[in-house]
């Protein structure tokens, strides 16, 4: 089967390798179809690192991915405890938690120590035609939801595990720091949880439009203005209830805590790029905030696949560009770029 390894930073190459090994009790062989990517694997892909995790050996990402079952261990059980048969498309949550640790008894298992996690340095991940995979983290896809967007499932996953934590309530207002796919579709589902003003803020005008389409109440250009002061101007000086970074999480950091009201959250869900937070302390303690850092999402499939199938969510709006796995070193170079247009980038892996 061929598979595409990062060997370093800019350096991914395709080779073919052997298939894996049939699965064991409680797993699946996936013939992978799809792999979406994202921002986290730009960090992997410019640096060879994220966060303390760097990659010593070549390894393969794609963390965002659907495909077909295409073999079943025993008691290979799904997200929801049922049978997984051969020929099913699944998406595949990637995080494989232990389930046995105190977080995951706690019902926590975004937080535990003990997981493992598709295409996070050393596990290798999809971008691959074959791979055996945990059947619990594999949930059925409805003829709705297309292979093209089932990877995005995984992103919507971490957008509705940071409006949880946002405990944004009916009629509040919220501000999104970011327009990438994680940042849209924070702001969608804040329009969707019934916010009554929602403030987008990015640099490419495509995913503010974007923005906008979805329900954006204003889709401001940090390029254009001072953002914090035209949140303020807006709000007649209050500021917002949730304040939600989902950008590089570094100045934004301070001016997500800037936009937020006295007494407010700030969410914080961007990754940065040299692993430090700064942002002025005075900023955050005079106003009490409170500040939730975003981990991963915990069982957000269900209701990721409810809000793609309905509809309430467009997926596929979300998609720019398209390539193949043999393209797979094009397809990051595009998206580290930039390249005009560029939202979300869909690799496809299997026919
Ligand atoms: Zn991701
Ligand atoms: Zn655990």
């Amino acid at each position: 089967m061929q598979a595409a390894r990062l060997h370093g930073p800019k350096d991914i190459r395709i080779a073919a390798e052997p298939p894996p090994p049939p699965p064991v009790p409680g797993e699946v062989t996936l013939a992978v179809k799809t792999v979406g990517l994202c921002g986290s694997d730009l960090h992997m892909y410019e640096t060879g690192r994220i966060g303390y995790t760097v990659a010593s050996q070549p390894f393969i990402l794609g963390h965002e991915f659907m495909g077909l079952v295409a073999a079943v261990g025993e008691d290979a059980l799904d997200g929801a405890h049922q049978p997984l048969r051969v020929g099913q498309r699944v998406a595949v949550e990637p995080a494989v938690p232990c389930w046995r640790c105190e977080l995951c008894e706690q019902g926590h298992p975004n937080l535990c120590p003990n997981h493992y996690f598709y295409g996070l340095f050393p596990e290798d991940g999809a971008l691959r035609e074959r791979m055996n995979v945990s059947a619990r983290n594999c949930f059925p896809l409805p003829d709705a939801i297309s292979d093209e967007t089932g990877p995005l499932l995984e992103t919507l996953g971490v957008a509705i595990h940071a409006i949880d934590l946002s405990k944004i309530r009916v009629g509040a207002t919220a501000a999104v720091i970011g327009a990438g796919p994680v940042g849209l579709l924070i702001a969608r589902l804040a329009v969707l949880a019934g916010a009554s003003q929602v403030f987008a803020f990015d640099k490419l005008h495509w995913r503010l439009q974007k923005a906008r389409d979805w329900g954006a109440t204003q889709a401001i250009n940090v390029d254009e203005c001072d953002p914090v002061d035209a949140l303020m101007k807006a709000t007649g000086g209050r500021g917002v209830d949730v304040a939600i970074e989902a950008a590089w999480s570094d100045h934004s950091v301070q001016q997500a805590a800037e936009m937020a009201r006295h007494g407010g959250r700030l969410v914080i869900v961007g990754i940065a790029p040299d692993d430090n937070l700064r942002f002025q302390h005075s900023t955050a303690r005079r106003k009490g905030l409170t500040i939730m850092m975003s981990r991963r999402m915990k069982h957000t499939y269900p209701r990721a696949i409810e809000l793609a199938r309905s509809g309430k969510v467009k997926l596929e709006e979300l998609i720019s560009h398209r390539f193949d796995l043999a393209q797979t070193a094009a397809a990051y170079e595009s998206n580290a770029a930039y390249e005009q247009g560029i939202n979300k980038v869909i690799l496809r892996v299997g026919a």
